[in-house]
Formats: structure tokens, sequence, C-alpha cells
């Protein structure tokens, strides 16, 4: 099996990640942007194991490696490297993830003090910092300070949701391998071939996925809490978005609080937001080809609804959620940044 031939549809980052390997110019810094759940964290397992992997080619390199073997561009996943990397047991492949909502300081100085040390054993170690995004401010400059003196032997590999989410001093370091999200009805076909949904759900989940496969396949586990077609109509209900006029401000941040508490999830507000745009958007949607739509079971609402509003408020309304969004990834107070997208909503005329 091909590693990366596992990640769906990301062909490009993917050829530039195996024209790296087969140079073998390994930078001391990558970065992996794009959203959750697309194969960024896979890409980078794949990647550390094809650096180590025994099955490479014997031949002189450059010194960057502590051996005469060269990196692979797919590894074997069978050699006793790869089965370590995969099991999580090698040394010196190290992972570093937000504990809670952040990576502090202690974590990347943890780093540090491995860093000061040689590999154990692999021809390259390597650092994995997921959603680097979730660095607080002392994290990230101390994690600045290893990049500008790359560590013998190592690479690290950050993952974030955009560039523009760190700073811009840490991005200048790494080079940029972007992901994309997956086209709509790749995840629509998916989930109808693999996963056996009709099409209609497929259709549902797969414009709530945004663009991520991981998201569609966890919404779609069978007996799976929440019950997002059942959390759809709830939220469209609280929301008041049968009415054409202001959408109601208590009730809704009520009803999202109470559903991050209930999952403990704050993710699960980022689902709901998304379910409320893809239902705005099918509003618009509507006016042009009815046969497009997403929630196509909300037909009849959503053709009377669509025509009492017009097409520039559901862009702006739209525009207001996805700020929110944004802002909540940025772990700003979730409350507020609920309260002020849903007066900027508010304010936003039929
Ligand atoms: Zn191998």
């Amino acid at each position: 099996m091909s590693w990366f031939k596992s990640i769906i549809d990301q062909k490009k980052p993917i050829r530039l990640l195996k024209n790296i390997l087969l140079n073998s110019t390994i930078p001391s810094a990558l970065l992996f942007t794009g959203t959750d759940g697309i194969g960024k964290s896979t890409a980078a397992l794949a990647f550390a194991m094809a650096c180590n992997c025994e099955g490479g080619e014997a031949k002189p390199n450059n010194g960057q490696f502590a051996d005469e073997y060269l990196p692979v561009a797919d590894p074997c996943g069978c050699c006793r490297s790869c089965m370590k990397i995969q099991s999580g047991n090698h040394p010196d492949i190290i992972r570093v993830e937000p504990s809670g909502n952040f990576i502090k300081i202690r974590q990347i100085r943890d780093i540090c003090n491995t860093l000061s040390l040689k590999p154990y054993e692999a021809r390259l170690r390597i650092i994995i910092i997921s959603d680097a995004q979730a660095m607080n401010p002392q994290a990230a400059n101390a994690l600045l300070k290893v990049l500008e003196e790359p560590p013998e032997r190592t690479i690290l590999i950050l993952t974030s949701l955009q560039t523009f989410d760190l700073l811009p001093t840490i991005v200048s370091r790494c080079q940029n391998i972007r992901f994309s999200p997956i086209p709509r009805e790749k995840i629509e076909t998916f989930l109808i071939e693999k996963r056996g949904l009709n099409a209609e759900d497929a259709a549902i989940f797969s414009a709530m996925a945004n663009g991520s496969i991981a998201k569609a396949l966890s919404m779609t586990i069978k007996n799976s809490q929440p019950n997002w077609i059942c959390l759809r109509d709830r939220v469209l209900n609280v929301i008041g978005l049968e009415q054409t006029d202001s959408l109601s401000l208590q009730p809704i941040i009520i009803f999202l609080l109470f559903a991050e508490r209930l999952s403990k999830n704050k993710e699960i507000i980022q689902d709901l937001l998304e379910i409320i745009k893809t239902y705005l958007r099918d509003l618009i949607i509507y006016k042009y080809s009815p046969e497009k739509i997403v929630n196509k079971d909300l037909i009849l609402k959503i053709q009377y609804i669509s025509r009492k509003i017009s097409v520039k408020s559901l862009l702006s309304q739209i525009e207001v959620i996805q700020t929110a969004q944004k802002d909540m990834k940025a772990n700003t107070n979730l409350r507020l940044t609920l309260e002020i997208m849903m007066l900027r909503l508010a304010m936003v005329s039929p």
C-alpha cells in the first residue's frame, strides 16, 4: 500500500512532497496548511516514514543523512523503522498537539531539550507540531528560535489551517505545502459508494463536511452522536430562519452554548454554523437552479423563504457567520463572538 496514496485527492501537495524526497533536498521546516481532516497529519507521518524507510537505496549523499541511505518517495510500511513510526513508538518521531486550547511554552521547551540531544536512531528526526496556530505567543517565539538555528538531522513539520494564523517570521522560515479542501461532489460520491448513504443524505453530509473527508466520515458513523439531521432541524428551528424578519438573538446563543456543553467540544458550534451557512446558501441557489440545493428534504420550506429574502442580504449573513467562525478559531471569547455574530445578523435587512 502506498502511504501517500491513502490520502484522498491531494495530488499537488503529495507530488511536491515526493519531489522533495526524491531530490533529497529536504528543508529544515515544512508547513502544511489547509482545513481539518484532509490528510495533513497522514502526510506528515508518511513523510517521516519516507525519510527513514530502510527500503531506501544505498547511495552516497550530501551528508544530511546519518547513513548512506536516501529517502524514498514511497515508504515500504513494513520495515522496522516504518512499523515503529506507524505504531507511534519511534523515539525520534515526536508529535506536539495543543493541550487544551493552546500549545504552551512548556511543550516547546520540552522539544528544545530533546533537540539538544542527538537523534536516537532516526536518519532524520521529525518533529510534528499539529495545529501550530494554537501556539500561544511565548510558545511561538520559542519555536521561532528553533527555526532560526535549525538543529542537525531534524525536520520540523507544522500543520495549520492557514498561514496568516501564524507569525509571519515563522511562515517565512518554512516551506509551505498547501492542501486543498476536497470538492463536495467527491465527498458525496465517496459517501454513497463507501458508506452506502442514499443520495439525499450524502448531499447534506458532504456539504456540512466543509471539504474534509474525515469530518464527513465521523458524521456518518452509525449511531454517532449527535444525529446531524436532527441537529440541523433543531438549529434551523431555533434560529427562526423560517421568518423573514430579524433573527432572534437570545435563543440561538443559548442553543449554541448548550450544544457545546452537551458535547464538551467547541467544534460542534463550528459544525452548527456550517449547517446554517449551507441552508443560507440553499436559499440563494434555489433562486437560480433549485435542483442544486443541498437540503433537498427541506425544499418546500426553502422555496417559501427564498422568495422573501434578497441574495444581497443572504450573502451578508453568510459573511457574518464566516467572520465568527474565523474568530472562534483564533480562540476569542466564545460567547462574545456568538453575541457579536447574532447582533450583526440581526442588522442585515431582508
Ligand atoms: Zn520502510
